[in-house]
Protein backbone atom coordinates (compact mmCIF):
# COMPACT_ATOMS: atom_id res chain seq x y z
CA UNK A 1 0.00 0.00 0.00
CA UNK A 2 1.59 3.24 -0.84
CA UNK A 3 1.89 6.05 1.71
CA UNK A 4 -0.87 9.00 1.20
CA UNK A 5 0.89 12.06 -0.22
CA UNK A 6 0.19 14.16 2.90
CA UNK A 7 1.43 11.30 5.44
CA UNK A 8 5.18 11.81 5.08
CA UNK A 9 6.48 10.35 8.21
CA UNK A 10 9.70 11.35 9.66
CA UNK A 11 11.02 13.39 6.76
CA UNK A 12 12.51 16.77 7.59
CA UNK A 13 8.95 19.02 6.29
CA UNK A 14 6.68 16.22 6.63
CA UNK A 15 4.17 15.79 9.11
CA UNK A 16 4.78 13.25 11.96
CA UNK A 17 2.60 10.97 14.17
CA UNK A 18 5.22 10.21 16.87
CA UNK A 19 6.52 12.51 19.68
CA UNK A 20 10.04 13.20 19.27
CA UNK A 21 12.01 12.47 22.11
CA UNK A 22 12.02 16.11 23.82
CA UNK A 23 8.49 15.94 23.54
CA UNK A 24 7.83 12.81 24.85
CA UNK A 25 9.97 13.98 27.79
CA UNK A 26 7.99 17.62 28.14
CA UNK A 27 4.61 15.34 28.18
CA UNK A 28 5.93 12.87 31.04
CA UNK A 29 7.23 16.04 33.09
CA UNK A 30 3.99 17.82 32.56
CA UNK A 31 1.81 14.51 33.20
CA UNK A 32 3.84 13.81 36.45
CA UNK A 33 3.64 17.21 37.59
CA UNK A 34 -0.47 17.27 37.24
CA UNK A 35 -1.27 13.89 38.59
CA UNK A 36 1.01 14.73 41.80
CA UNK A 37 0.30 18.57 42.20
CA UNK A 38 -2.85 19.72 40.32
CA UNK A 39 -5.13 16.61 40.13
CA UNK A 40 -5.23 16.10 43.80
CA UNK A 41 -6.70 19.34 44.75
CA UNK A 42 -9.20 19.97 41.67
CA UNK A 43 -12.40 19.45 43.33
CA UNK A 44 -11.64 21.46 46.46
CA UNK A 45 -10.50 24.21 44.36
CA UNK A 46 -13.56 24.45 42.10
CA UNK A 47 -15.86 24.14 45.43
CA UNK A 48 -14.37 26.92 46.83
CA UNK A 49 -13.57 28.64 43.48
CA UNK A 50 -9.61 29.47 44.84
CA UNK A 51 -6.79 30.69 42.41
CA UNK A 52 -3.78 28.28 42.94
CA UNK A 53 -1.07 30.58 43.29
CA UNK A 54 0.85 28.16 44.99
CA UNK A 55 0.52 25.56 41.63
CA UNK A 56 1.10 28.39 38.99
CA UNK A 57 4.51 29.40 40.71
CA UNK A 58 5.47 25.86 40.46
CA UNK A 59 4.70 25.70 36.72
CA UNK A 60 6.91 28.93 36.36
CA UNK A 61 9.80 27.29 37.88
CA UNK A 62 9.28 24.03 35.73
CA UNK A 63 9.31 26.76 32.34
CA UNK A 64 6.02 25.87 31.28
CA UNK A 65 4.71 29.04 31.59
CA UNK A 66 6.80 30.05 29.12
CA UNK A 67 7.22 27.11 26.58
CA UNK A 68 7.55 28.56 23.32
CA UNK A 69 9.03 32.18 24.44
CA UNK A 70 12.32 32.04 22.70
CA UNK A 71 15.12 31.22 25.36
CA UNK A 72 16.59 34.72 25.19
CA UNK A 73 13.74 36.11 26.46
CA UNK A 74 13.34 34.03 29.08
CA UNK A 75 11.37 30.65 27.60
CA UNK A 76 11.99 27.33 26.79
CA UNK A 77 11.89 27.85 23.24
CA UNK A 78 10.01 24.93 22.27
CA UNK A 79 7.71 24.35 19.49
CA UNK A 80 3.84 24.23 19.10
CA UNK A 81 3.84 20.62 19.32
CA UNK A 82 5.25 20.73 23.07
CA UNK A 83 3.13 23.46 23.71
CA UNK A 84 -0.27 21.12 22.79
CA UNK A 85 1.18 18.40 24.65
CA UNK A 86 1.86 20.78 27.72
CA UNK A 87 -2.01 21.95 27.34
CA UNK A 88 -3.49 18.61 26.84
CA UNK A 89 -1.91 17.19 30.36
CA UNK A 90 -2.75 20.29 32.57
CA UNK A 91 -6.27 20.79 30.59
CA UNK A 92 -6.81 16.48 31.77
CA UNK A 93 -6.00 17.91 34.77
CA UNK A 94 -7.96 21.23 35.57
CA UNK A 95 -9.15 23.28 33.01
CA UNK A 96 -8.93 26.16 35.32
CA UNK A 97 -4.93 25.77 35.45
CA UNK A 98 -5.13 25.41 31.75
CA UNK A 99 -6.94 28.70 31.38
CA UNK A 100 -4.55 30.62 33.22
CA UNK A 101 -1.69 28.88 30.75
CA UNK A 102 -2.73 29.68 27.81
CA UNK A 103 -3.78 33.35 28.36
CA UNK A 104 -0.44 33.49 29.99
CA UNK A 105 1.30 31.94 26.59
CA UNK A 106 -0.96 32.02 23.49
CA UNK A 107 -2.87 35.59 24.51
CA UNK A 108 0.04 37.46 26.00
CA UNK A 109 3.31 36.13 25.63
CA UNK A 110 3.14 35.23 22.04
CA UNK A 111 1.25 38.56 21.17
CA UNK A 112 3.82 40.30 22.40
CA UNK A 113 6.61 38.11 20.76
CA UNK A 114 4.49 38.88 17.21
CA UNK A 115 4.32 42.39 17.64
CA UNK A 116 6.41 43.80 20.05
CA UNK A 117 9.53 46.12 20.05
CA UNK A 118 12.81 44.69 21.01
CA UNK A 119 12.56 46.83 23.81
CA UNK A 120 8.85 45.67 24.83
CA UNK A 121 9.72 42.28 24.57
CA UNK A 122 12.96 42.42 26.52
CA UNK A 123 10.71 44.18 29.17
CA UNK A 124 8.29 42.10 29.64
CA UNK A 125 8.49 38.56 28.33
CA UNK A 126 11.44 37.73 30.77
CA UNK A 127 9.05 38.38 33.89
CA UNK A 128 5.90 36.47 32.25
CA UNK A 129 8.02 33.20 31.01
CA UNK A 130 9.00 32.89 34.74
CA UNK A 131 5.92 33.66 36.06
CA UNK A 132 6.90 36.66 37.92
CA UNK A 133 4.16 38.47 36.18
CA UNK A 134 1.11 37.06 34.75
CA UNK A 135 -0.89 38.46 31.66
CA UNK A 136 -4.16 38.85 30.53
CA UNK A 137 -5.77 40.30 27.22
CA UNK A 138 -8.35 42.24 26.91
CA UNK A 139 -10.79 42.46 24.48
CA UNK A 140 -14.28 41.33 24.71
CA UNK A 141 -16.39 44.36 26.27
CA UNK A 142 -19.55 44.20 28.17
CA UNK A 143 -21.53 45.46 25.04
CA UNK A 144 -19.27 43.74 22.52
CA UNK A 145 -17.79 39.96 21.93
CA UNK A 146 -18.05 38.26 18.83
CA UNK A 147 -18.08 41.28 16.68
CA UNK A 148 -14.57 42.50 18.19
CA UNK A 149 -14.44 45.38 15.81
CA UNK A 150 -16.41 47.64 17.70
CA UNK A 151 -14.84 48.51 20.46
CA UNK A 152 -16.18 51.09 22.78
CA UNK A 153 -13.01 51.30 24.91
CA UNK A 154 -11.55 54.58 23.97
CA UNK A 155 -7.79 55.72 23.54
CA UNK A 156 -7.12 59.44 23.08
CA UNK A 157 -3.63 60.88 23.02
CA UNK A 158 -2.20 63.25 25.49
CA UNK A 159 1.29 64.19 24.84
CA UNK A 160 3.55 61.12 25.47
CA UNK A 161 0.84 58.90 26.47
CA UNK A 162 -2.41 57.30 25.80
CA UNK A 163 -5.32 58.23 28.01
CA UNK A 164 -7.84 54.63 27.72
CA UNK A 165 -11.43 54.66 29.29
CA UNK A 166 -13.70 51.79 29.09
CA UNK A 167 -14.41 48.55 30.66
CA UNK A 168 -13.74 44.70 29.45
CA UNK A 169 -15.59 41.87 30.46
CA UNK A 170 -14.94 38.06 30.89
CA UNK A 171 -10.98 38.92 31.12
CA UNK A 172 -9.06 35.11 32.26
CA UNK A 173 -6.45 36.15 34.89
CA UNK A 174 -7.52 40.31 34.75
CA UNK A 175 -7.90 40.51 38.82
CA UNK A 176 -4.54 38.69 39.17
CA UNK A 177 -2.21 40.25 36.25
CA UNK A 178 0.25 42.53 36.57
CA UNK A 179 0.17 43.41 32.64
CA UNK A 180 -2.88 43.62 30.24
CA UNK A 181 -2.73 44.13 26.89
CA UNK A 182 -6.15 46.00 26.09
CA UNK A 183 -7.69 46.81 22.86
CA UNK A 184 -9.03 50.59 22.17
CA UNK A 185 -10.40 52.37 19.30
CA UNK A 186 -8.46 55.60 18.65
CA UNK A 187 -10.37 57.08 16.15
CA UNK A 188 -14.08 55.67 15.94
CA UNK A 189 -14.50 57.23 12.69
CA UNK A 190 -11.93 54.96 11.31
CA UNK A 191 -13.90 51.86 12.36
CA UNK A 192 -11.61 48.54 13.08
CA UNK A 193 -8.83 51.02 11.51
CA UNK A 194 -8.61 52.96 14.27
CA UNK A 195 -8.24 50.57 17.06
CA UNK A 196 -4.68 49.89 18.65
CA UNK A 197 -3.65 47.53 21.25
CA UNK A 198 -1.60 49.21 24.70
CA UNK A 199 0.51 46.94 26.98
CA UNK A 200 -1.17 48.20 30.31
CA UNK A 201 0.64 47.70 33.95
CA UNK A 202 -2.35 46.96 36.13
CA UNK A 203 -0.91 49.01 38.84
CA UNK A 204 -1.34 52.19 36.96
CA UNK A 205 -3.81 54.60 38.59
CA UNK A 206 -7.22 54.54 37.20
CA UNK A 207 -7.15 50.86 36.33
CA UNK A 208 -9.26 48.27 38.49
CA UNK A 209 -10.32 44.66 37.83
CA UNK A 210 -13.37 43.51 39.69
CA UNK A 211 -13.39 39.38 40.05
CA UNK A 212 -16.83 38.45 38.27
CA UNK A 213 -18.37 35.44 40.38
CA UNK A 214 -20.94 32.59 39.82
CA UNK A 215 -19.67 31.09 36.84
CA UNK A 216 -20.64 27.42 35.36
CA UNK A 217 -17.09 26.49 35.63
CA UNK A 218 -13.62 27.38 35.69
CA UNK A 219 -14.28 27.62 39.07
CA UNK A 220 -10.59 28.51 40.23
CA UNK A 221 -9.57 30.78 37.49
CA UNK A 222 -9.79 34.16 37.75
CA UNK A 223 -12.22 36.23 35.34
CA UNK A 224 -12.60 39.81 35.73
CA UNK A 225 -13.84 42.92 34.50
CA UNK A 226 -11.23 45.23 33.58
CA UNK A 227 -12.21 49.22 34.13
CA UNK A 228 -10.05 51.71 32.82
CA UNK A 229 -11.04 55.32 34.34
CA UNK A 230 -8.22 57.54 32.88
CA UNK A 231 -5.50 55.16 32.54
CA UNK A 232 -2.42 57.14 31.67
CA UNK A 233 -0.31 54.74 29.49
CA UNK A 234 3.16 55.79 27.69
CA UNK A 235 3.01 56.07 24.34
CA UNK A 236 5.88 53.47 23.73
CA UNK A 237 3.63 50.70 26.00
CA UNK A 238 1.11 50.77 22.35
CA UNK A 239 1.99 47.05 20.43
CA UNK A 240 2.46 47.39 16.81
CA UNK A 241 0.08 50.53 15.55
CA UNK A 242 -2.65 52.65 15.58
CA UNK A 243 -4.88 50.45 13.03
CA UNK A 244 -2.99 47.19 13.68
CA UNK A 245 -4.61 46.65 16.82
CA UNK A 246 -7.64 44.43 15.36
CA UNK A 247 -4.95 42.23 13.30
CA UNK A 248 -3.41 41.59 16.49
CA UNK A 249 -6.31 40.75 18.20
CA UNK A 250 -7.57 38.25 15.23
CA UNK A 251 -3.95 36.86 14.94
CA UNK A 252 -3.19 37.08 18.96
CA UNK A 253 -6.83 34.34 18.79
CA UNK A 254 -4.90 32.32 16.46
CA UNK A 255 -2.20 31.32 19.16
CA UNK A 256 -5.33 31.01 21.59
CA UNK A 257 -7.46 29.20 20.02
CA UNK A 258 -4.59 26.45 19.16
CA UNK A 259 -4.18 26.44 23.31
CA UNK A 260 -8.24 26.10 23.74
CA UNK A 261 -8.39 23.26 21.32
CA UNK A 262 -5.13 21.43 22.78
CA UNK A 263 -6.87 21.76 26.16
CA UNK A 264 -9.52 20.31 25.14
CA UNK A 265 -7.91 17.34 23.82
CA UNK A 266 -6.48 16.89 27.64
CA UNK A 267 -10.89 16.82 28.63
CA UNK A 268 -11.00 14.16 25.91
CA UNK A 269 -8.43 12.06 27.17
CA UNK A 270 -9.17 12.46 30.77
CA UNK A 271 -13.07 11.55 30.39
CA UNK A 272 -11.42 8.65 28.18
CA UNK A 273 -9.26 7.15 31.56
CA UNK A 274 -11.79 7.59 33.63
CA UNK A 275 -14.57 6.19 31.96
CA UNK A 276 -12.58 3.00 31.32
CA UNK A 277 -11.61 2.57 34.95
CA UNK A 278 -14.80 3.35 36.19
CA UNK A 279 -16.57 0.95 33.88
CA UNK A 280 -13.89 -1.92 34.81
CA UNK A 281 -14.93 -1.56 38.39
CA UNK A 282 -18.12 -0.86 38.18
CA UNK A 283 -20.22 -4.07 38.41
CA UNK A 284 -23.98 -4.27 37.10
CA UNK A 285 -26.15 -7.18 36.03
CA UNK A 286 -23.30 -9.47 37.81
CA UNK A 287 -20.63 -7.97 35.48
CA UNK A 288 -17.94 -4.97 34.78
CA UNK A 289 -20.38 -2.82 32.83
CA UNK A 290 -17.72 -2.30 30.70
CA UNK A 291 -18.62 -5.33 29.08
CA UNK A 292 -21.97 -4.24 27.78
CA UNK A 293 -22.15 -3.05 24.21
CA UNK A 294 -23.76 0.10 25.20
CA UNK A 295 -21.23 1.03 27.41
CA UNK A 296 -18.46 0.50 25.39
CA UNK A 297 -20.40 2.60 22.53
CA UNK A 298 -20.01 5.91 24.85
CA UNK A 299 -16.59 5.35 25.21
CA UNK A 300 -15.50 4.38 21.55
CA UNK A 301 -17.49 7.31 20.66
CA UNK A 302 -15.30 9.21 23.23
CA UNK A 303 -11.99 7.43 21.70
CA UNK A 304 -12.97 8.38 18.14
CA UNK A 305 -13.32 12.19 19.30
CA UNK A 306 -10.31 12.12 20.97
CA UNK A 307 -7.94 11.23 18.13
CA UNK A 308 -10.22 13.17 15.40
CA UNK A 309 -9.22 16.46 17.79
CA UNK A 310 -5.76 15.54 19.17
CA UNK A 311 -4.83 15.15 15.20
CA UNK A 312 -6.66 18.27 13.84
CA UNK A 313 -4.65 20.30 17.03
CA UNK A 314 -1.43 18.93 15.95
CA UNK A 315 -1.79 19.37 11.70
CA UNK A 316 -2.28 23.01 13.38
CA UNK A 317 0.79 23.21 15.41
CA UNK A 318 2.83 21.52 12.34
CA UNK A 319 1.79 24.59 10.16
CA UNK A 320 2.96 26.84 13.02
CA UNK A 321 6.14 25.15 13.16
CA UNK A 322 6.67 25.82 9.98
CA UNK A 323 5.28 29.43 9.86
CA UNK A 324 2.70 29.38 7.20
CA UNK A 325 -0.93 30.63 7.74
CA UNK A 326 -2.97 28.41 9.69
CA UNK A 327 -5.99 29.88 10.77
CA UNK A 328 -8.24 27.82 8.94
CA UNK A 329 -6.85 25.01 10.92
CA UNK A 330 -6.32 26.43 13.71
CA UNK A 331 -10.18 27.34 13.95
CA UNK A 332 -11.21 23.60 12.86
CA UNK A 333 -9.29 22.44 15.51
CA UNK A 334 -10.36 24.55 18.16
CA UNK A 335 -14.37 24.24 16.63
CA UNK A 336 -13.96 20.44 16.48
CA UNK A 337 -11.86 19.63 20.10
CA UNK A 338 -14.11 21.97 22.18
CA UNK A 339 -17.80 20.26 20.74
CA UNK A 340 -16.35 17.24 20.85
CA UNK A 341 -14.87 17.77 24.83
CA UNK A 342 -18.62 18.66 25.70
CA UNK A 343 -19.61 15.13 24.01
CA UNK A 344 -17.26 13.49 25.88
CA UNK A 345 -18.15 14.66 28.86
CA UNK A 346 -21.70 14.01 29.12
CA UNK A 347 -20.68 10.77 28.01
CA UNK A 348 -18.36 10.34 30.52
CA UNK A 349 -21.08 11.38 33.05
CA UNK A 350 -23.38 8.75 31.41
CA UNK A 351 -21.02 5.90 31.87
CA UNK A 352 -20.51 6.85 35.74
CA UNK A 353 -24.09 6.73 36.09
CA UNK A 354 -25.70 8.99 39.22
CA UNK A 355 -22.14 9.21 40.57
CA UNK A 356 -21.11 11.33 37.22
CA UNK A 357 -23.71 13.39 38.12
CA UNK A 358 -21.43 14.79 41.78
CA UNK A 359 -18.03 15.44 42.32
CA UNK A 360 -16.94 12.56 43.59
CA UNK A 361 -15.77 11.88 39.96
CA UNK A 362 -14.40 14.41 38.09
CA UNK A 363 -16.62 13.97 35.08
CA UNK A 364 -18.81 17.02 35.77
CA UNK A 365 -16.42 18.94 36.62
CA UNK A 366 -15.10 18.35 32.64
CA UNK A 367 -18.53 18.98 31.56
CA UNK A 368 -18.83 22.69 33.32
CA UNK A 369 -15.11 23.24 32.04
CA UNK A 370 -15.47 22.54 28.33
CA UNK A 371 -18.93 24.26 27.87
CA UNK A 372 -16.83 27.87 28.31
CA UNK A 373 -14.38 26.76 25.01
CA UNK A 374 -17.19 26.54 22.60
CA UNK A 375 -17.79 30.32 23.68
CA UNK A 376 -14.18 31.64 24.72
CA UNK A 377 -11.80 32.49 21.81
CA UNK A 378 -14.74 32.82 18.97
CA UNK A 379 -18.19 30.64 19.42
CA UNK A 380 -18.78 27.92 17.40
CA UNK A 381 -20.80 29.77 15.33
CA UNK A 382 -17.80 32.11 14.89
CA UNK A 383 -15.56 29.08 13.85
CA UNK A 384 -18.52 28.02 11.68
CA UNK A 385 -18.09 31.41 10.02
CA UNK A 386 -14.39 31.19 9.28
CA UNK A 387 -14.53 27.67 7.69
CA UNK A 388 -17.42 29.18 5.73
CA UNK A 389 -15.29 32.11 4.40
CA UNK A 390 -12.69 29.83 3.81
CA UNK A 391 -14.35 27.37 2.10
CA UNK A 392 -16.74 30.38 -0.06
CA UNK A 393 -14.76 33.43 -0.29
CA UNK A 394 -17.72 35.08 1.09
CA UNK A 395 -16.82 36.70 4.80
CA UNK A 396 -19.94 36.88 6.85
CA UNK A 397 -18.25 38.49 9.70
CA UNK A 398 -16.05 41.73 7.90
CA UNK A 399 -15.83 44.70 10.06
CA UNK A 400 -18.38 46.60 9.03
C1 LIG B 1 -14.90 32.21 31.48
C2 LIG B 1 -14.65 33.15 30.34
C3 LIG B 1 -13.36 33.63 30.12
C4 LIG B 1 -13.12 34.55 29.09
N1 LIG B 1 -11.85 35.06 28.93
C5 LIG B 1 -11.66 36.10 28.06
C6 LIG B 1 -10.39 36.78 27.99
O1 LIG B 1 -9.42 36.42 28.67
N2 LIG B 1 -10.28 37.85 27.16
C7 LIG B 1 -11.31 38.28 26.38
O2 LIG B 1 -11.14 39.28 25.66
N3 LIG B 1 -12.53 37.65 26.41
C8 LIG B 1 -12.71 36.57 27.23
N4 LIG B 1 -13.93 35.93 27.29
C9 LIG B 1 -15.02 36.43 26.47
C10 LIG B 1 -15.38 35.52 25.30
O3 LIG B 1 -14.34 35.50 24.36
C11 LIG B 1 -16.71 36.01 24.73
O4 LIG B 1 -17.71 35.69 25.69
C12 LIG B 1 -17.04 35.38 23.39
O5 LIG B 1 -16.16 35.87 22.40
C13 LIG B 1 -18.47 35.66 22.95
O6 LIG B 1 -18.78 37.00 23.06
P1 LIG B 1 -20.11 37.45 23.84
O7 LIG B 1 -20.12 36.76 25.14
O8 LIG B 1 -20.17 38.94 23.84
O9 LIG B 1 -21.29 36.86 22.98
P2 LIG B 1 -21.98 37.53 21.69
O10 LIG B 1 -20.94 37.97 20.73
O11 LIG B 1 -22.96 38.55 22.15
O12 LIG B 1 -22.72 36.28 21.10
C14 LIG B 1 -23.95 35.78 21.65
C15 LIG B 1 -24.44 34.65 20.73
O13 LIG B 1 -24.65 35.16 19.41
C16 LIG B 1 -23.88 34.41 18.49
N5 LIG B 1 -23.42 35.28 17.41
C17 LIG B 1 -22.81 36.48 17.51
N6 LIG B 1 -22.51 36.96 16.29
C18 LIG B 1 -22.94 36.02 15.40
C19 LIG B 1 -22.92 35.92 13.97
N7 LIG B 1 -22.37 36.87 13.21
N8 LIG B 1 -23.47 34.81 13.41
C20 LIG B 1 -24.00 33.82 14.19
N9 LIG B 1 -24.05 33.87 15.52
C21 LIG B 1 -23.51 34.95 16.11
C22 LIG B 1 -22.72 33.84 19.29
O14 LIG B 1 -22.17 32.69 18.66
C23 LIG B 1 -23.42 33.52 20.59
O15 LIG B 1 -24.08 32.29 20.48
C24 LIG B 1 -14.18 34.96 28.26
C25 LIG B 1 -15.47 34.43 28.47
C26 LIG B 1 -15.71 33.56 29.48
C27 LIG B 1 -17.11 33.06 29.68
Amino acid sequence: MTTPAMIKVDTPDGMRFDLSPEQEMIRQTARDFAEREIMPGARDRDREARFPHDIIAKLGALGFLGPTVPEEYGGLGLDYIAEAVIFEEIGRADSSIRTTLSVQISLTEMTILHWGTEAQKRKYLPKLASGEWLGCFGLTEPGVGSDASNLDTRAARDGDHWVLNGRKMWISNGGIAKLAIVFAQTDPALKHKGIAAFLVETDTPGFSAPTIHGKLGLRSSNTAELVLEDVRVPAENMLGGIGQGFRIAMSALDDGRFGVASGCVGIIQGCVDASVKYAQERHAFGQPIAGFQLVQELIADMVLDLEAARLLVYRAGYLKNKGVPNTRETSLAKWYASEAAVRAALNAIQVHGGYGYSDEYPVERYLRDAKVATLYEGTTQIQKLIIGRFATGIDAIAPK
